[in-house]
């Protein structure tokens, strides 16, 4: 079955909130941030983007549930009044309440059966405060596979590698089964895209995380210079991560397998995952298994991600092994 009035709803949403997204841009209020319980910031634009999403999502499909990044939580009470005013402002005028409860509508677990859209409303929030790059990141999940993926990329410019200056904004899409476009938001253009043709991965230009903890460059540096990869690799915020590699701007995704407990959360990837896909690229845990979004709200069973190509993926993975291995017995 396919799922045309759900990619046409998913684009117009997200199509929506990067357009909202370029035009406060340079507001002050847009990077207003609060810190959540783990540290993390979060910003009027996430509460903003996940409220306009949610808002269209139920309206157009009442009856599919919503497993997004952001609650209400940090705006109630006094340290997030200033927030919950700017943000009324921005939202026409709608009631703390009213705005609370679009926010909410995305407090479903997710899991293996039936339905689900999952929303990240700014992935990449570090990627946005430094004014970086930064996405706008939705999946429809069914049964426990990803069916279709929306990645809005307000600030990516046209090649990853050189885009300096140039005309910046894209809107990429994937259905199963129906290939990967671009749309570019200056003009509506759409392009079908494709994963690089690279046959060896010596030739693969890397991209990676900008704020990842130092052994992590550390791992992709050994990867590196075990496949003999020459290129400087291209360090990125957020999703756009997996847009590029679709495109063929970059050929490998790599995120190590670092902190022994640490969980990736399913709206952290699944857009992506069904972008790269859909191109022609292949995506695992960062041992070559398949990533399971089919448990709740985080991919419980997976340990980083690798995400390639996919004529390379297993050289690649042989790559991760060894050094994986390395690592746990040195010398
Ligand atoms: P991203 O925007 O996808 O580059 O993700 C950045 C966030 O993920 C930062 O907060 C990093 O601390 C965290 N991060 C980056 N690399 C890893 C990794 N290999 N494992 C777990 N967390 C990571
Ligand atoms: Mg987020």
């Amino acid at each position: 079955m396919g799922f045309e009035l759900e990619k046409k709803a998913g684009i117009d949403a997200v199509t929506k909130a990067a357009r909202a997204c370029v035009q406060m841009h340079e507001e002050p209020e847009f990077r207003e941030a609060l810190y959540k319980t783990d540290g993390s910031p979060v910003t009027l634009a996430d509460f903003f983007v996940q409220a306009l999403i949610n808002e269209e999502l139920t309206t157009s499909f009442p009856e599919i549930p919503i497993v997004a990044e952001e609650t209400s939580l940090c705006l109630e009470g006094s340290c997030g009044e200033k927030l919950r005013k700017n943000l009324e402002k921005f939202l026409s005028g709608k009631s703390p309440d009213e705005i609370f409860c679009a926010i909410n509508r995305g407090n479903h677990g997710g899991g293996g059966r039936g339905r689900f859209w999952t929303l990240d409303p700014i992935d990449g929030t570090r990627g946005l405060l430094a004014k970086r790059q930064y996405a706008i990141a939705l999946a429809l999940i069914e049964d426990g596979e990803v069916v279709l993926g929306v990645l809005g990329c307000p600030e990516l410019g046209p090649d990853a590698r050189n885009g300096a200056g140039r005309e910046k904004g894209f809107v990429f899409f994937a259905e199963r089964g129906q290939g990967s476009y671009q749309v570019a938001l200056s003009n509506g253009i759409q392009t079908r895209i494709s994963v690089s043709g690279i046959a060896r991965a010596s030739e693969a230009v890397m991209c990676e995380s900008v704020e990842a903890p130092d052994s992590s460059y550390e791992f992709s540096g050994k990867i590196s210079r075990f496949l003999d990869i020459t290129a400087e690799p291209v360090r990125m915020d957020s999703q756009c991560k997996y847009a590029v590699l679709a495109r063929g701007d970059t050929s490998i995704y790599l995120r190590p397998p670092l902190q022994k407990n640490y969980k990736e959360n399913i709206w952290d990837h699944a857009a992506g995952y069904i972008i790269v896909r859909e191109a022609g690229g292949t995506v695992t845990d960062s041992s070559g298994k398949p990533l399971d979004f089919s448990i709740g709200k985080k991919l419980r069973e997976n340990k980083g991600i690798l995400a390639t190509n996919g004529v390379i993926h297993e050289a690649v993975l042989r790559a991760v092994k060894k050094t994986v291995s390395k690592k746990r017995h040195p010398g």
